[in-house]
């Protein structure tokens, strides 16, 4: 256990704890599986970016890890300390700092919860648009840490297409601002996408400059229900093909749908379901038809389309489905809650082997996600007093990333490789691939004190 009393020379006595209760608030994050919890030896709450760099230029000299940690709703362990040391706890370091309405844009600190942006900036008539599902209670610098991408991201793209500039401490205490506030720059390497994604590993984010989008005049939102996956699965596929302006298109399958019934008391049929909205500033109506007409080749059992507030309730349902699936099955155990992408093409083929190996093993597995983006959630639920069972389970979760992976996609498209997604990095990127990241890693971090324990097989 290494010494971490140097920190009282860095921060004040109310800035640090070793009480267990905060050390284990800072074991887990969402994904973590209760056996994976590990502690930090301490919890440090900077409020500057100069006392985080205090921390980092102290922890460094000495070799000790130091794991950023903020609403800790990552899916991955990607925020949970795999060697101990410091859990540096990004929370207090909260304010929205600038609103420019007429750049569209906003300076924030990273502990920002992503629902707070969008109040900031709403009367400037102004939104944040790649907020992930999560967005009330994720952090904007956790966000930015993982790439992070919501139901809006079909139309808006992800969190990192919105950040301009940051300001980032390096493991040796030294403070970079990559980015700029211009809309472009070809100048130099680009340090800022470098930064976005890292999950921690090369710097922590100290503040944001984030660009806004004007609000919509125009939305309508609804849903169409499918008799048949396959037909859903399709529809969503011919739907991004034929160049339908959607704003989200997300898909739930009939189990969803049943579990978030059971969980809200919502009041979905019992099908595969396409959730979708629309966002413009004139014409919508004819894009609405356009949507429509693609769907209906696709033996729809209905398609309802409304206004704005149709989409409140839709949501609703859908934001409850992380948790929705735990709730449903109370004597499984989840493998594992996935998160994998493929292009559109492949999306119908990698939802049906999702399908087919749950009939085949008869282990439930809940599949939703934003269908848009080729993006396809999933969770393996097994009974863990089985072990046939169990091993299926990681069996069926092993073969799922991969056959994303062969279909020419990723073992993830928002939630980071983090610990959980480690194994197939090689198979991803290669081993001359994992070697650049590695070069990348410990030019950055020679002393390999950033969340080490993550993103790398070998680490
Ligand atoms: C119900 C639910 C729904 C979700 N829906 C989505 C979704 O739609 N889309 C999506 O992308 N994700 C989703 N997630 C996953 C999760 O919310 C995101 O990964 C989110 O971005 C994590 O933010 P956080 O503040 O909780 O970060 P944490 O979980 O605390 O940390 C995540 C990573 O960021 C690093 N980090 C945190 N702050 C900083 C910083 N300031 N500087 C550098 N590194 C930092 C951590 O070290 C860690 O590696 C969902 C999670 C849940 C529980």
């Amino acid at each position: 256990m290494p010494d971490v009393s140097f920190l009282e020379d860095v921060l004040a006595d109310d800035q640090l704890s070793t009480a267990a209760t905060d050390r284990d608030r800072h074991a887990r994050d969402w994904g973590t599986a209760e056996r994976d919890a590990s502690p930090p030896d301490v919890v440090a709450w900077p409020e500057s970016t100069e006392e985080v760099a205090a921390v980092l230029a102290a922890a460094n000299e000495r070799g000790v890890p130091v794991t950023p940690f903020a609403a800790g709703t990552g899916i991955e362990g990607n925020a949970v300390p795999a060697r101990g040391g410091v859990s540096l706890d990004l929370t207090r370091m909260d304010s929205v700092l600038d609103v420019r309405p007429s750049d569209r844009q906003v300076d924030v600190e990273p502990g920002v919860l992503g629902g707070r942006v969008d109040e900031a900036v709403a009367s400037a008539g102004l939104f944040f648009p790649p907020l992930p599902t999560s967005g009330d209670v994720a952090t904007i610098g956790g966000m930015i840490a993982t790439n992070a991408s919501g139901k809006q991201t079909v139309k808006y793209g992800k969190v990192g297409d919105w950040v301009r500039e940051l300001e980032v401490v390096l493991a040796d205490g030294s403070v970079i601002t990559p980015g700029t506030r211009a809309k472009k720059s070809s100048s130099g390497y680009d340090l800022r996408d470098l930064i976005v994604g890292s999950e921690g590993t090369l710097g922590v984010v100290t503040r944001a400059t984030l660009e806004l989008a004007g609000r919509p005049d125009q939305i309508r939102a609804g849903r169409a229900v499918f008799g048949d996956l396959d037909d859903a699965t399709a529809a969503v596929a011919d739907v991004i093909r034929s160049g339908v302006d959607v704003a989200a298109l997300e898909l739930i399958d009939a189990l969803s749908a049943r579990m978030a019934n059971a969980y809200i008391d919502a009041d979905l049929p019992a099908r595969p379901t396409v959730f979708l909205e629309f966002h413009a500033n004139h014409g919508i109506g004819e894009e609405v038809a356009f949507c429509r007409r693609v769907l209906e080749e696709y033996d729809p059992v209905e398609i309802e389309i409304g206004d704005e507030r149709a989409a409140d309730d839709i949501w609703a349902a859908r934001r409850e489905l992380a948790d929705a699936t735990r709730a449903y099955y109370p004597d499984r155990e989840s493998i594992h809650a996935g998160d994998v992408a493929v292009p559109i093409t492949a999306y119908p083929d990698l939802v049906g082997v999702i399908h087919a190996l749950a009939d085949e093993h008869d282990v439930p597995i809940p599949t939703f996600g934003h269908a848009g983006d080729g993006n396809v959630h999933f969770d393996v639920l097994v009974d863990p007093g089985d072990d046939g069972q169990v091993a299926a389970g990681h069996a069926i979760y092993d073969a799922i990333v991969e056959r994303a992976i062969e279909l020419g996609g990723t073992a993830t498209g928002e939630h980071g490789i983090g610990q959980g997604k480690r194994q197939f990095l090689r198979l991803e990127h290669g081993d001359a691939g994992v070697a650049a990241m590695r070069a990348i890693k410990d030019a950055l971090d020679p002393n390999g004190t950033l969340n080490p324990g993550k993103i790398f097989p070998d680490d």
